[in-house]
């Protein structure tokens, strides 16, 4: 077992030992700036302490993180081991902090709890994540049998990211798919298991990217880093600038990424997560059947329908999907239409056989990333259900500005003012909770409550996701111009919520051979008469579901900010970061931390830290906690108003009078 809070195997001398003073630039908690100076003392607070490479800061228990573009050494085992079981204020602030304060109150009060990771995009929301599995995986306890558990843990990150990330302008390595996951502990603080849940992935990225992005990176990594064997087995050439669905960004090679090198972790990592041979090769087989459609052309007939001449494409496409060839030329040029218990097959125009293969080729890969992520859960799934609490960690895309947003903007920014709606509510109640359980009395706090933006988008009925769903109902008649009429902007909205793939070829994909298409494809669904439900609509759901996931849960949150917009290591543009700290609602944040009492201390650690500077307290206090608190700041000449005593804290009002008593602190140490 680990040493528990505050008592941490190294000495209070040590931890000093541990502090310099570059560690101490600036206010290492926003809550001890003075409560008049805001907004431009919070951005002068994290400029200064960027500009030494302090890139984190608090907010009482909130952490902020100002992403540096450059490594650095704060993430050895030497700074895990040392950030083990102490207290917020005792280091420099830390992710291992955060991540070790959740994981000590789990195991103290047996509960669950999640750490919400948020930010805009290239923010470092992704290696936040990384960095608090890996201190979990490193420090917590763990048996030869849990190790498996481990590994398996770690290695599903870079196979989510082969398949589920992409270059973008804005991150070279930018999730395309919001990703909630659970660790789940057993009593004795070993993780056992996990879970995840994955969000709406970029679908549309398959077959089409901007100028200067690229597609998922499995692509690519297939493409330069499979042996000759590989390639000649999926029949493909060594050349990403070849295929179309590569190609269109014009960005297919960049000096950041090494996908050769890339391709070699992703294929040893499929083998820890225990994807047997047959399963990669049917998987293989699908990214490169995706490569191949993407190159499959039709001709036009002198009536202007589509025609599929035989090609090598076609031909590996069948192949490695296991599909006839002529079944598949057929689904790909015509439309089946029941007409009068007859099927009538009516060809496409060009325009239509073009839109059916990629929506063939989204759903394809679409429907095989959630069959990579239910393996990996098979694989992470916990053998001793029993009795076990959780830490979920959630990576979700931050908010989009592009020059032209589109839908997945849309979806994207509409969770993001979802979860920040669960934030105020929770960080509210949990404020509330607290002066209730403490005893003391309740004093309100005014703040931007971001509901109404929430029900502009999800009100049933009347929000813009309810009008979406009405235009993409009337069929043949529903375009961005009619939905446009309702919303006043146009933007591509209805084919993507509509993501329609022909029954037919669904119906196609059911015979395939290759193992992977066949579960993706299980004959009962999306056959009936029953409309599938939008995009936008499920998208609702699985918020709502992901929302109440996390109302049981106790609250940890990490803001990620951005420093610059060009990945300089170093560079801290104000206007950037004011923006951020602004949508981010940090200094709502901090105003709720700072109404009422801003801060509060356990009896323990209060004592533990100041009894040098009172002679009753000192060296030791053998009584009641809390009655040697009020001694020793009777002492410091606390004024009644200053502060309250709680059942097991006491709630200071001022961070000044806080501040006094830690220069107090300096001095007599
Ligand atoms: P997000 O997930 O928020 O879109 P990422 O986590 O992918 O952003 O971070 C984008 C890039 O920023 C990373 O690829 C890395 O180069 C850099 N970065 C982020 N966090 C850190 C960090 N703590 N230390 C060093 N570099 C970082
Ligand atoms: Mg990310």
């Amino acid at each position: 077992m680990r040493e528990s809070k505050g008592k941490s195997k190294l000495g209070l001398r040590d931890l000093e030992g541990a502090l310099t003073a570059r560690d101490k630039v600036g206010v290492q908690d926003l809550v001890l700036l003075d409560a008049h100076k805001s907004e431009g003392a919070v951005l002068d607070n994290l400029k200064t302490r960027f500009s030494v490479d302090l890139i984190y800061t608090y907010i009482g228990t909130l952490l902020i993180s100002v992403n540096p573009y450059k490594e650095l050494d704060i993430y050895s085992k030497k700074h895990m081991d040392l950030y083990m079981g102490v207290n917020f204020y005792e280091l420099p602030p830390h992710i291992y902090a955060l991540a070790d304060n959740a994981y000590q109150t789990m195991l103290t009060e047996a509960n669950n709890h999640f750490i919400l990771i948020s930010g805009e995009s290239g923010a470092g929301k992704t290696e936040t994540t990384k960095k608090i599995l890996q201190y979990y995986a490193v420090s917590c306890p763990s048996s030869a049998l849990l190790d498996t558990v481990r590994d398996r843990m770690l290695m599903s990150n870079p196979v989510l990211e082969a398949f589920g990330n992409a270059k973008t302008l804005k991150n070279d390595n930018s999730s395309r798919f919001g990703k909630y996951m659970d660790i789940q502990f057993d009593s004795q603080g070993d993780a056992v298991g996990g879970h995840i849940l994955s969000y709406l992935l970029e679908k549309s990225r398959v077959v089409h990217q901007n100028h200067g992005e690229r597609n998922f990176h499995i692509f690519y990594q297939l493409v330069e880093g499979a042996d000759e064997d590989l390639l000649r087995q999926l029949g493909l050439e060594r050349d990403t600038e070849y295929y179309n669905y590569l190609a269109q960004g014009e960005c297919t090679s960049m000096k950041t990424i090494n996908d050769k090198n890339d391709w070699q972790t992703v294929k040893n990592a499929l083998t820890v997560i225990h994807f047997d041979d047959s399963d990669i090769e049917h998987l293989f087989g699908i990214i490169a059947s995706v490569l191949h459609l993407g190159n499959i052309y039709f001709d036009r007939d002198f009536k202007g329908f589509a025609v599929l001449n035989s090609s090598p494409e076609l031909r590996w496409v069948s192949k490695l999907l296991g599909i006839h060839v002529q079944v598949l030329t057929k689904a790909l040029s015509y439309r089946k239409i029941e007409a009068k218990a007859e099927e009538v097959l009516c060809p496409f125009t060009v325009d239509h056989a073009i839109y059916a293969r990629d929506a063939l080729a989204k759903a394809i890969y679409g429907r095989t990333f959630t069959w990579v992520v239910n393996h990996i859960n098979e694989s992470l799934e916990n053998q001793d259900p029993a009795r076990k609490t959780v830490i979920g960690l959630l990576d979700i895309y931050g908010f989009e500005v592009f020059y032209v947003n589109s839908f997945e903007q849309f979806c994207i920014n509409y969770c993001n003012e979802k979860l920040q709606q669960l934030f105020i509510q929770l960080t509210l109640k949990a404020e509330q909770e607290e002066y209730e359980a403490e005893g003391i009395e309740w004093e309100p706090v005014q703040f931007f409550n971001n509901k109404i933006i929430c029900d502009l988008v999800d009100e049933k009925h009347r929000g813009i996701i309810s009008v979406l769903d009405e235009e993409c109902m009337r069929p043949g008649d529903s375009t961005d111009l009619t939905f446009l009429e309702k919303l006043e902007e146009k933007m591509g909205f209805i084919d993507k919520n509509n993501d329609l793939l022909y029954r037919h070829i669904k119906e196609v994909m059911q015979q395939s051979k290759n193992s992977i298409v066949q579960q993706c494809f299980l004959p009962d669904e999306g056959d009936g008469r029953r409309r599938p439900e939008t995009v936008a609509t499920q998208f609702r759901s699985s918020l709502q579901e992901l929302t109440e996931i996390l109302m049981a849960k106790e609250a940890w949150y990490v803001r990620c900010l951005k420093s610059n917009d060009n990945k300089n290591s170093g560079k801290f543009d104000d206007a950037l970061v004011k923006h951020q700290v602004k949508y981010l609602g940090l200094m709502e944040h901090l105003r709720v931390r700072r109404a009422g009492f801003a801060y509060r201390r356990r009896y323990e650690d209060f004592l533990k830290r100041y009894k040098p500077l009172c002679p009753h307290t000192w060296p030791h206090w053998r009584g009641v906690p809390s009655e040697g608190v009020e001694k020793l700041v009777q002492h410091l000449g606390y004024q009644p108003d200053e502060y309250k005593m709680g059942r097991t804290k006491i709630f200071i009002r001022y961070a000044r009078t806080l501040f006094a008593t830690e220069d107090a602190y300096e001095i007599c140490k």
